[in-house]
């Protein structure tokens, strides 16, 4: 790290309530603060039990409720919701759920010019976050806008309880890649770094505790917070080589998100070492390791997560095509893309072979 300090950091004014039984207790007095008097609330099918409770709580300040998230956001489903917003006469919009419902709740904040407020129920970390995304035509295009940043978001333990371990594992490891990233982005800051090291040494500690113990009020509060400040990086920084590689994996390859970022952390954080001794230094710090992408495999693979791209069900006649994409995009990451140096961490990772023959 060079000795002369040199960033910037802009925060974002958003208001964080976080406590168990928060989603109930404490979604209709920030309601309440934002001046709103008819909000929709939205959610998965999976996730409508926890929204009508939500609904519920907010009485007469609630327009209805719309089910209808899903992953990815495809842009059929974000008119929809959106229209269900404008016929309702909705002045706001409640999000619950995972990313895919924060991400509809975006989706009608950005087209409808909705304030949102989100009560995330996994670790993705969109709600600390201005970024949309919307599925189209097979693509899916993302952008920043501060139109999406939920105003207030609200952190409630208690719903995770309900998120099966392996998805707990892969969801924790998704925030994780987040910290990892932020601390070699162009825009890190020192501020990024102590969050990231934090949220990273929160997490781990937390995600064997959540598999030895899915009922543990503690454990998954410590989970979540560590999901908090894992999603505010990603929210202050831009994301390299990992998050890329993911997209297309995921956009185009058809591979489950949060399964993907956990295999795939590990490799592209040996990828990067030699170019980001700092970042690794501290993701080792983190996890009280020496070898950090080797430690992080270890974390997940212990917690019975996915190994390998092959396991995902990507062929490897795919490899080199997913390369030559990921390294055809321009953007920031510590060490150089090129369709070699991806291809070669994309064959470790599709073996599932020990990181540390990636950095060589
Ligand atoms: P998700 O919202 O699709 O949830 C995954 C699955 O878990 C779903 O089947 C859901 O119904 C279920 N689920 C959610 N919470 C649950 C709970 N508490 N108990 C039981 N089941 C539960 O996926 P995700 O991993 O939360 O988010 C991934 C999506 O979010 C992707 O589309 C990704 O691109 C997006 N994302 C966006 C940002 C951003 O900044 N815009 C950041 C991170 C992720």
């Amino acid at each position: 790290m060079t000795d002369v300090l040199d960033f910037s950091y802009e925060s974002r004014p958003v208001r964080v309530v976080f406590r168990p039984g928060a989603a109930v207790s404490a979604t209709p007095d920030e309601v309440a603060r934002l001046g709103l008097r008819r909000v929709l609330v939205v959610c998965g099918a999976r996730g409508a039990d926890t929204a009508r409770a939500v609904a519920d709580a907010l009485g007469p300040a609630c327009v209805g409720v719309h089910d209808r998230a899903r992953m990815h956001v495809p842009a059929e489903v974000a008119g929809t919701a959106v229209r269900a917003a404008r016929a309702a006469g909705a002045d706001g919009c409640v999000a619950v759920g995972g990313g895919s419902s924060i991400g509809l709740g975006k989706a009608i904040a950005l087209r409808g010019g909705l304030p949102l407020i989100a009560v995330p129920s996994t670790y993705s970390g969109s709600e600390m976050t201005p970024v949309w995304g919307l599925t189209e035509h097979g693509t899916k295009r993302t952008g920043r806008d501060p139109r999406v940043q939920p105003r207030s978001v609200v952190y409630d333990p208690e719903l995770t309880l309900s998120l099966p371990v392996p998805l707990s594992v892969t969801s924790g490891v998704n925030a994780l890649a987040h910290a990892v990233e932020a601390l070699y982005a162009p825009d890190t800051s020192p501020l990024v770094r102590l969050m990231a090291e934090d949220g990273i040494r929160a997490m781990a500690r937390a995600l064997p505790e959540v598999a030895a113990e899915p009922a543990s009020l503690g454990a998954r509060g410590r989970a979540l917070y560590g999901a908090w400040l894992c999603g505010s990086c990603l929210g202050a920084t831009t994301m390299g080589l990992h998050h890329k590689l993911c997209h297309v994996l995921g956009g185009t390859f058809g591979l489950p998100h949060a399964e993907t970022h956990t295999v795939v952390l590990p490799y592209v954080l040996a990828h990067n070492a030699p170019a980001a001794p700092d970042a690794v230094a501290a993701v080792a710090r983190a996890l009280d390791a020496v070898d950090a992408p080797t430690a992080l495999r270890d974390l997940s693979g212990r917690l019975g997560a996915p190994r390998s791209l092959a396991e995902l069900g990507l062929a490897e006649a795919d490899l080199s095509k997913a390369a030559a994409l990921t390294a055809g995009q321009s953007y920031a990451n510590p060490r150089p893309v090129t369709a070699d140096g991806v291809l070669g961490l994309l064959r470790a990772a599709h073996e599932g072979t020990p990181p540390a023959a990636v950095t060589r």
